[in-house]
């Protein structure tokens, strides 16, 4: 690969800026083994930034991640920063960036690695080998539309309104996304929607359904309803491939996917927008968990998500598969191993720290590559 992939890298607050410390130790092992290096640039956001800017998202950031092929986010926000004025706090660093980038589809796979389907909150027979991909709309639905509010009505009470809308280039655009990703994995999209009752649900299913037809009869297209996809989920989880929904039903069942995964720190996620003119695709890629601030600073924080999400960005920015499923086999290998952080612990395990499980991760790498 060229030297020449610009990577933003936004470790931000709490764990974020341990675990991302991990990931720059794969990335320097990629650099001296399999001479791959990075265009790398560190920026501030959240906490972080604001302390030494007064903003949770700077303007020098979203610059950097404008120039940025990818983007690699860690976590924002912590007990320090609780007190601001909603409009004020480290959690708007993201949102901003999803915003200025267009970053409108995010992917949230669900994947259980063999050596943690024993893990007692799951159900081993239901979920070992579920490899899920959820892709939700990120940028539209019903947290953005217009009208949204708490008014009073003619009689005086309190009335809350939040309003779904979706046109058709938003569903098409991510439909797409969608689409594609199937063609790379088992082929099988599963639309979920709420047809029967929402006009936006009418629209989402026939527009999906006019883009298959178009441009993707190969790929096996299923619609379902998003209540029924809840219960097929927690009954029969490994019947899907990709599922895509909107904003609302794709943050409500990827955190039940996640759930059937076992821990937050074992998950990746990224965020992608529209194909630019050239060819390039904005893209942020952070693990699906917050910023701990009950462990941040003891070391024990578990690296996994952020070094998947590192594994994600090298397959879906810059196409570097082989590379993604070394760090994603030496990942499971250290697991099997019998190494657990304590968010992951299981009984006759070993419970090991940040540093330890990020060595053990370089440890199988240097195996893998030998
Ligand atoms: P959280 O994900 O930070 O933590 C939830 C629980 O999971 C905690 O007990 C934590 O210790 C544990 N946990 C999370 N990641 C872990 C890891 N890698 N290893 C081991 N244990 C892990 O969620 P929260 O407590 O609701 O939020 C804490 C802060 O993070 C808040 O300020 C919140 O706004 C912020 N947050 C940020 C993001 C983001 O940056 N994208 C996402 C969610 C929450």
């Amino acid at each position: 690969m060229p030297a020449n992939k610009k990577l933003l890298v936004l470790p931000g607050d709490g764990i974020g800026p341990e675990v991302m410390g991990e990931v720059r130790r794969v990335m320097d092992w990629m650099a001296v083994r399999r001479a791959i290096s990075f265009d790398l640039t560190e920026g501030l956001v959240g906490g972080a930034a604001i302390d030494s800017t007064g903003s949770p998202c700077p303007d020098a950031t979203v610059a950097a991640a404008r120039r940025a092929d990818a983007v690699l986010f860690g976590s924002v926000g912590g007990p320090k920063w609780d007190k601001l004025p909603f409009d004020q706090r480290p959690e708007l660093g993201i949102l901003r960036l999803r915003k200025d980038l267009g970053l409108f589809a995010n992917l949230r796979p669900a994947i259980v690695l063999e050596p943690l389907a024993e893990a007692p909150a799951l159900r081993a027979e239901l979920v070992r080998g579920l490899d899920i991909m959820i892709v939700r709309e990120s940028t539209g639905g019903i947290y953005f539309g217009e009208p949204r509010g708490i008014s009073p009505n003619a009689q005086g009470r309190r009335v809350g309104v939040d309003t779904e809308v979706y046109s058709e280039d938003e569903i098409a655009r991510v439909a797409r996304v969608a689409f594609d990703l199937a063609r790379k994995r088992r082929n099988k999209v599963t639309s979920v929607d709420k047809a029967n009752v929402m006009q936006s649900g009418r629209l989402w299913r026939t527009v999906v359904g006019e883009v298959h037809a178009a441009d993707y009869a190969d790929v096996e297209l299923e619609n379902m309803y998003a209540d029924n996809c809840a219960m097929q989920l927690a009954s029969r989880p490994r019947q899907f491939d990709v599922i895509l929904g909107s904003n609302l039903f794709g943050d409500l069942l990827s955190d039940l996917a996640a759930a059937l995964t076992g821990s937050l720190g074992m998950l990746p996620s990224a965020t992608l927008g529209g194909l630019q003119p050239g060819g390039k695709r904005h893209a942020l890629y952070e693990p699906i968990h917050g910023s701990a601030p009950d462990i941040a600073g003891r070391g024990i924080a578990n690296p996994c998500a952020q070094i998947l999400s590192f594994a994600m960005l090298l397959r879906h920015s810059f196409g570097m598969e082989e590379d993604a499923k070394l760090i994603e086999t030496a990942i499971e290998r250290v697991l099997a191993s019998g190494l657990r952080t304590a968010d992951i612990m299981q009984p006759g395990r070993a419970r090991v720290g940040t540093a330890v499980m990020g060595e053990a991760v370089l440890r199988e790498l240097e195996k893998l590559a030998a």
